[in-house]
């Protein structure tokens, strides 16, 4: 399938949002929940599970209805599932393989799919990775953020550096191979000398995959998000206080050091930057967000999270106890949303997204008739924020420098 499919599909990944974290970040504005929800006796883990297995049922029966079954052909098995978060590792091995089994049996698991799992490295987050393997989990995404004590402080962290090396090793003996690291820069109070260290630990561990972001600091109320359906939770104060003390002391020209830094140190360790953030060792990038950048219809289950079928995106609304209460009892999909891509919106996301990687955009479709980019295209070159290249069949293609990444909004600006 390509960028330019339209139409409804069926989809080729499985996205499953676990809400839980055992205390929240001022800075996270994920659906999360955190204190007595997410562990001790009232925990609603376990009613979050239940309500997933629905979900994940009730999504199959309407694929079913649209598409046939995985074993009819009528849809593809999948090639990816991500259990994301929120922390999915503070949920049992055995709900895993729960969930899992629910999704290889009703939307089919292709051979040697990814099957990745958010875990938090702090020891009584992080989970059993042995017991997550056997659960089928072949992946790990670990929220590292920062290998310096003093900013994952600041940055409302519960681990230590030290635990992200346990939990890498924990995660290798246990028999899961691919090993993912988030890392975060533009932080307050982040020397240059503390991110290239911390750059320079975490490619010291061995892992196979960094995704390197700049804390953003944005307002989901402001924009309108946390409504009933909304996909996001509304801001708590402390957290707004926080933020709005963060932003005094993020710096933009300290962000564009710290990004070619990451190009400098990860590309010498031989990682490739094949996203804006996303850097892999050769046949590590991560097949289940290659499948969000290149516009294939994914599947999406939980509070907040999004789906997407090739002409219509969907979410779900954020709030978890409506969520559960919809899919308890008389079980009906939860509340949420819909808004249709039309074909200018479609055209737009995939110029934007193929920019992202670094295969970029075949020159063609570039420069077609009623192409965003064409209108754009010669300045970009000039300014020198694109960059022709020959693509592995030799086609003429464009992709971003590393000038046009770190400007890769105003172009992106440009293509809506
Ligand atoms: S651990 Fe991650 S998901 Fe949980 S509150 Fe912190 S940033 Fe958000």
């Amino acid at each position: 399938m390509s960028q330019g499919d339209a139409g409804p599909r069926p989809p080729v990944a499985l996205y499953l949002h676990v809400p839980f974290c055992v205390s929240l970040c001022p800075y996270c504005d994920f659906v999360v929940v955190a204190g007595a929800s997410a562990r001790g006796a009232s925990s609603r883990i376990a009613a979050l599970v239940e309500a997933l297995a629905t979900e994940l049922r009730l999504r199959a029966d309407a694929l079913d209805t649209r598409f046939g079954g995985p074993s009819s052909g009528g849809r593809p098995a999948l090639a990816s599932v991500y259990l994301g978060g929120g922390t999915p590792s503070l949920l049992a091995p055995g709900d895993v393989a729960r969930l899992l089994g629910i999704a290889g049996a009703r939307f089919g698991l292709a051979d040697g799919a990814e099957v990745t799992l958010e875990a938090n490295p702090g020891p009584d987050e992080r989970g059993d990775a042995a017991a997550f393997a056997r659960a089928g989990v072949n992946r790990l995404s670990l929220g590292a953020q920062a290998m310096d004590a003093r900013l994952l402080r600041r940055l409302g962290r519960r681990h230590a550096p030290a635990d992200v090396a346990a939990a890498v090793a924990e995660a290798r003996a246990g028999g899961i191979a691919n090993v993912s690291v988030d890392v975060l820069y533009d932080v307050p109070g982040q020397t240059p000398d503390a991110w290239a260290a911390t750059l320079d630990a975490v490619v010291a561990l061995g892992v196979d995959h960094v995704s390197a972001y700049a804390l953003t600091l944005d307002d989901p109320d402001a924009e309108g998000l946390t409504g009933p359906l909304g996909d996001h939770l509304p801001t708590r104060a402390g957290a707004r206080r926080w933020r709005a003390a963060a932003v005094a002391e993020q710096d933009e020209d300290r962000a564009a050091d710290q990004y070619r830094t990451a190009v400098e140190r990860l590309g010498a360790a031989g990682f490739r930057g094949y996203e804006i953030s996303n850097w892999a060792r050769p046949g590590r990038e991560s097949r289940h967000n290659l499948a969000y950048w290149r516009r294939l219809p994914h599947e999406a289950v939980g509070p907040g999270a999004h789906a997407f079928d090739g002409a219509v995106r969907r979410w779900n609304a954020a709030r978890l106890e409506p969520y559960l209460a919809a899919l308890s009892a008389a079980p009906a999909l939860p509340p949420g949303g819909e808004e249709p891509v039309d074909a200018a919106a479609a055209a737009a996301e995939a110029a934007i997204l193929g920019l992202r990687l670094d295969t970029g955009l075949a020159v063609a479709a570039a420069t077609a008739p009623g192409s965003r980019l064409a209108p754009h295209l010669d300045w970009a070159l000039g300014a020198g924020l694109l960059t022709r290249f020959a693509g592995e069949d030799g086609e003429a293609r464009v992709r971003l420098t590393t000038d046009g990444r770190l400007l890769s909004n105003e172009l992106f600006a440009r293509l809506v």
